[in-house]
């Protein structure tokens, strides 16, 4: 059995508890050596092996679970944030399965949930924006032509773009071109909730510049959209006036 942990965005605390349990019963590790915290790894029992898939390719990666699990061996693949989110984890799947070994995945806090939490920011606000998209500027991985960061602009809400802040300009100009305007509030989130952590923001007209003034080029997140900002309705979930399965409303 292979399972994939999700790490969490950086603090160590904030993997869980399954996957913290995981990674002490494990006998092999192989983690994301450029995001997930070493210190996760002072969880391992004495005799575990360490990987850092940093160095590796996939078909190294392959060969150390094949090999470990047919050995018997525990073997965890820790994965920064949570998993499902850009973890390359669907090609290890497909390979194991043709192996015939099984698979199991434990979530983890992603990166754009510590951001919020960094922010101290709703994602979600009644009148102002009911959707997030999570998306990344096109790199060397390709984008495919729906989903270009202008077209997904164009609906307003809020966006959490990841793997871009190293294209702050092109990422401006193609939010620009949606629905946003530069004065639409904007953030950039680096290496949220780890002891470096650093949040700037600003406005989207300024966006190429907070990078640039704080020397920000990697391992952040953008977050533009007017949850950022201070107008919003109150949810009628917690309205005196609102009935809901658990609470009867006031006439008011
Ligand atoms: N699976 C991960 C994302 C991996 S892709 C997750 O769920 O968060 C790697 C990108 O994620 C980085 O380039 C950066 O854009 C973002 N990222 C990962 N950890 C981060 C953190 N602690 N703070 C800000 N951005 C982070």
């Amino acid at each position: 059995m292979v399972n994939f942990v999700g790490a969490g965005p950086g603090a160590e605390d904030l993997i869980t508890v399954r996957g913290q349990e995981l990674l002490r019963a494990a006998d092999i590790i192989i983690y994301a050596g450029s995001l997930v915290n070493p210190k996760l790894l002072e969880e391992a029992n004495a005799d575990c092996r360490i990987y850092n898939s940093a160095y590796m390719t996939l078909d190294e990666v392959m060969k150390v679970m094949i090999d470990a699990d047919r050995l018997g061996r525990r073997v965890v693949r820790l994965h920064t944030g949570d998993p499902s989110l850009y973890g390359a984890i669907r090609e290890q799947m497909d390979r194991l399965k043709e192996a015939g070994i099984p698979y199991q995945i434990c979530p983890g806090v992603s990166s754009f949930c510590a951001a919020a939490a960094a922010l101290q920011a709703e994602y979600t606000l009644p009148a102002v924006s009911q959707s997030v998209i999570i998306t990344r500027m096109e790199g060397r991985t390709p984008v495919p032509e729906l989903e270009q960061l202008h077209l997904l602009a164009g609906h307003g809400c809020t966006m959490v773009i990841f793997l871009s802040v190293g294209m702050a300009k092109k990422v401006q100009q193609e939010l620009l071109r949606g629905a946003y305007s530069g004065d639409t509030p904007c953030a950039i989130v680096y290496k949220a909730s780890w002891k470096e952590e650093q949040i700037v923001r600003g406005m989207l007209k300024d966006l190429p510049q907070m990078a640039f003034t704080h020397g920000i080029r990697k391992t952040a997140l953008i977050v533009v959209g007017e949850c950022l900002g201070e107008d919003y309705e109150l949810s009628k979930l917690y309205d005196a006036s609102f009935t809901t399965e658990f609470r009867k409303g006031t006439k008011v």
